[in-house]
């Protein structure tokens, strides 16, 4: 195994994860887990101090312990004062258990692979914020793993359907239906690399919502046949669930498939229709539908006449055939579908690969985004490397690539407008990062005569609302001033959101030069030394 393909790729899902690698024949390939599946449920069980369990096990026994399993943590990233898990007196973070699931992944992934899985590439929306991420990478971390990057899911999408950068100049749309979440974005792939312009979606909507419409369908017929509905009994619900799905995923093979279900004493058995599962789900479909035409107006709004040039199916439930037909008739193109419940992990794995070139460039000197530097050490030090592989090519497409991101949020400070408070913005959602914002001249000045402080606020903003009681506040800071400051003196603001996702806000009041610098405190993630608590904590639990 070359050194350079000693890295693996990880697809954090929502409801599945996957681990990828690059084979002998330099070519992306899932790791299976301990029971050769590609994919492993991301649901933890914990079974008794010290010892959890991921995976199908812990799914199935979400029916007879739901108070012991924890699932879909990935919807709470970055929010850890809106999760709440205990178990054994402790309250877990969602990083925690994230940490968890990785850990027992890549333990699984072990079994399979020669070299240690400990350099990783982990894979998140891209309408992630940087507290998401920070959570994410955090997650790795205290799994033991050495977080070589965090990419966003449509362009590891993108990386691992073949797009290279460089090559053809190519607008892509990503429709990315998972279980829990629905993405969609806008790429642009040319010499410079990939490039997101535009993100949009609904994080309530997946494939468990296709689950719930036939799970009420089934227990709404059993209900009429039988007098007794099965949802009343929260394990019958669970089985339920754990059918109904498995019945889903046929019915994208099949045009019916019967089901069968016992509950109270009385046996049912209902055929169910792929007919009849598009009819009932119809919405859903038409939901997806309409928040892709939202996320294309706002491409035309930001670059008018942008044609898309393609569309990538992701996620496993793009596998329901209703998905395709639907895309294509919708946007005129025939979308590609190929493995979208594995390309995430496998474009991560790319990716991971493209990280290792760019640290070999920086150890000899040359920078593979600027070109600057000693190139031809570093084509010296690339050479040697890949001197045994198969497939030179697809090394020597890698370095140079970039993926740009676009900010998922509008952040802004508050202000005072006409006697009304508001928030000013500086930086608008899907504005390209790293960004640098600068106020005007004379924009912001102190409200009144003799103020002794100016509070200097960051906030953010998840919709298009900029009241401030629909913004989240992230950070404090202010400027103590002397007496005698005129009303209305100029106060210049800084924002600096770099590429990596940290963010820094200065204000200077300029007739006393008096300013400060806002400590942004991310209150959803675990501080700094919580992480290696809990990293030494996980360190002896034991997760498969
Ligand atoms: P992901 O998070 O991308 O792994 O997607 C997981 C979702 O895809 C879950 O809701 C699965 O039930 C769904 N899924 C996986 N395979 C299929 C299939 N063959 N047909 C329909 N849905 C599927």
């Amino acid at each position: 195994m070359a050194e350079l393909t000693k890295v693996f790729g990880i697809d954090l899902g929502t409801t599945y994860s996957a681990v990828a690698q690059i084979d002998e024949f330099d070519r992306a390939v899932i790791v299976p887990n301990d029971i050769n599946e590609p994919t492993t449920p991301s649901a933890a069980y914990f079974e008794s101090p010290g010892h959890v369990v991921v995976g199908i096990e812990a799914k199935n026994m979400a029916e007879i312990e739901p108070e012991n399993v924890v699932q879909f943590v990935k919807r709470f990233m970055g929010r850890k004062d809106e999760f709440f898990f205990e178990y054994d007196g402790k309250q877990y973070a969602p990083e925690e258990i994230s940490a968890v699931i990785l850990k027992a992944l890549v333990e699984k992934a072990q079994q399979n692979v020669n070299a240690e899985i400990k350099d990783v590439v982990i894979t998140v929306p891209a309408y992630f914020d940087d507290a998401q991420r920070t959570a994410t990478k955090n997650a790795g971390a205290m799994a033991g793993l050495n977080v070589l990057d965090i990419v966003n899911e449509p362009i590891a999408a993108a990386l691992s359907y073949g797009v290279q950068a460089g090559g053809r100049e190519e607008t892509i749309l990503v429709y990315d239906l998972g279980g829990g979440t629905f993405d969609v974005s806008v790429i642009r792939v040319d010499a410079d690399g990939v490039k997101i312009l535009v993100t949009g979606g609904n994080h309530e909507l997946g494939g468990k919502d296709w689950d719930d419409r036939l799970i009420s369908y089934i227990a709404a017929t059993f209900e009429t046949e039988n007098g007794v509905n099965p949802l009343t009994d929260p394990h019958a619900h669970q089985e339920l669930r754990t059918k109904a799905e498995a019945t889903k995923k046929r019915l994208s093979q099949k045009m019916k498939d019967p089901f069968t279900f016992s509950f109270a004493g009385s046996h049912t058995r209902i055929e169910i229709t792929r007919e009849k599962f598009e009819e009932i789900t119809a919405d859903l479909l038409d939901l997806s539908i309409r928040v892709t035409k939202e996320t294309l107006d706002e491409l035309e709004r930001k670059i008018a006449n942008r044609k898309i040039d393609r569309i990538l199916l992701v996620g496993g439930s793009s596998r329901m055939p209703m998905v395709k037909a639907r895309v294509d008739q919708e946007f005129g193109l025939a979308a590609d579908v190929h493995d979208p419940d594995e390309c995430v992990a496998k474009g991560a794995a790319i990716w991971a690969v493209k990280r290792k070139i760019d640290n070999l460039a920086q150890q000899v000197g040359y920078n593979t985004q600027t070109g600057e530097g000693n190139q031809q050490a570093f084509n010296q030090a690339l050479e040697k490397e890949i001197e045994t592989v198969r497939n030179r090519d697809f090394y020597l497409g890698l370095p140079g690539k970039s993926g740009v991101n676009v900010s998922s949020h509008t952040y802004g400070i508050l202000a005072i407008d006409n006697g009304v408070e508001i928030v000013a913005p500086m930086l608008t959602k899907n504005t390209e990062i790293p960004f640098v914002y600068e106020s005007g001249e004379r924009q912001f000045g102190t409200a009144f005569a003799n103020q002794s402080t100016i509070e200097l606020v960051l906030m953010e903003a998840d919709g298009d609302s900029l009241d401030p009681a629909q913004c989240k506040e992230i950070g404090r800071g202010h400027v103590e001033l002397p007496p005698g400051v005129p009303k209305g003196s100029e106060v210049k603001i800084w924002f600096n959101y770099s590429a990596d996702g940290t963010m820094a806000l200065r204000a200077r009041e300029v007739s006393t030069n008096r300013e400060c610098e806002v400590n942004i405190v991310r209150s959803g993630v675990l501080g700094i030394g919580e992480v290696k608590e809990a990293g030494k904590e996980l360190a002896v639990l034991e997760a498969r």
